[in-house]
């Protein structure tokens, strides 16, 4: 079982030039600003943190999960000079399609390198994010699906059958459940604000995956309000014995951070603290389940020191042996 030593921050110059147009867009370069600096604070006696460019990723893999006139629909629309992808709230500039690419590149870096060097905290900070982009459709600041198209490299390439991914963003990954709702080798669990309030509307209890894949889906919806107590409370309920029985040869998490209580993007009310006890959670699951085999990719977070800090949170979590 071992736990991890060296941290492998993942990420990208060119995600700063991802424009989202007018200034009150939420998915803004600063996020990313505010990680780095807080990855400074991270270091300390024994600590080696290591940062890796995420190479792009080839349309093939991209093909696993998007179809092929999306791709494009998105990068023409993109060179077109457009403002935006299929809904307003999806503002893109002029290299967003060659940015995107590398976003979706990182998972695979950091799935590259998972298998390397086991023993390793791997974290991809990257823009624009991806949980809500669907096989043919941008949705909610998301083009291509990162977790989705990761999730499929890591079984074609390296043969790692049963993956896990654990989206704990405050929102529910409706393009990760679409992608693999019939697919009984990916198990796709997600912690959200509860569907009846919350964008996309998607993700209520019910969702239990389709065909062969019934089973492989498990969504926890979480009323307005809920904090750390219900997130806590539904990992060692059926997080943790959903992992026992699936038996995951590795883990992508979709890590967001919109859940925290001063995040208005959800009603949801997270301390920064409950990012440390899933980081510490997390770590403890890919030690026992796969040899610590894990990845965790960017997904939301727009309270930038809230965002900062629970990053910190999360990775001190990640890096401390339970
Ligand atoms: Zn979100």
């Amino acid at each position: 079982m071992p736990f991890p030593k060296n941290f492998i921050h993942i990420s990208h110059p060119r995600y700063l030039e991802h424009d989202t147009g007018f200034s009150e867009h939420p998915e803004v370069a600063e996020r990313l600003e505010e990680i780095k600096r807080r990855l400074q604070t991270l270091t300390g006696p024994g600590r080696v943190i290591s940062r890796e460019p995420a190479g792009p990723a080839s349309q093939d893999w991209i093909l696993k999960i998007h179809s092929e006139d999306y791709l494009l629909r998105f990068e023409e629309t993109a060179l077109s000079g457009l403002s935006h992808f299929g809904h307003p709230d999806n503002q893109l500039g002029y290299d967003t399609y060659e940015i995107a690419l590398l976003a979706a590149g990182a998972g695979l870096t950091g799935i590259d390198l998972a298998e390397k060097e086991r023993a390793a905290v791997i974290f991809c900070s990257v823009r624009p994010p991806g949980h809500h982009a669907e096989k043919a459709m941008a949705l909610g600041f998301c083009f291509l699906n990162n977790v989705a198209i990761a999730a499929r490299y890591w079984q074609e390439q390296h043969q790692r059958q049963r993956i896990a991914i654990i989206d704990f963003d405050a929102h529910h990954g409706n393009g990760i459940q679409a992608a693999f709702e019939e697919s009984p080798e990916v198990f796709y669990l997600s912690l959200h604000e509860h569907p009846t309030f919350s964008f996309p509307g998607t993700g209520f209890a019910e969702e239990h995956g389709t065909g062969r894949g019934r089973g492989t889906t498990l969504n926890l919806p979480l009323l307005p309000g809920a904090g750390d107590a219900q997130v806590e409370k539904a990992f060692s309920r059926h997080i943790e014995p959903a992992l026992a029985d699936f038996q995951p040869d590795a883990l992508i998490i979709a890590a967001g951070f919109d859940g925290h209580r001063l995040d208005e993007m959800s009603g949801l009310a997270y301390s920064s603290n409950l990012y440390r006890f899933l980081g510490q959670r997390l770590t403890a699951l890919a030690a026992h389940h796969c040899q610590g085999r894990m990845v965790s990719i960017l997904e939301g977070g727009y309270h930038l020191p809230s965002l900062g800090e629970s990053f910190s949170e999360y990775c001190s979590g990640l890096w401390q042996s339970p």
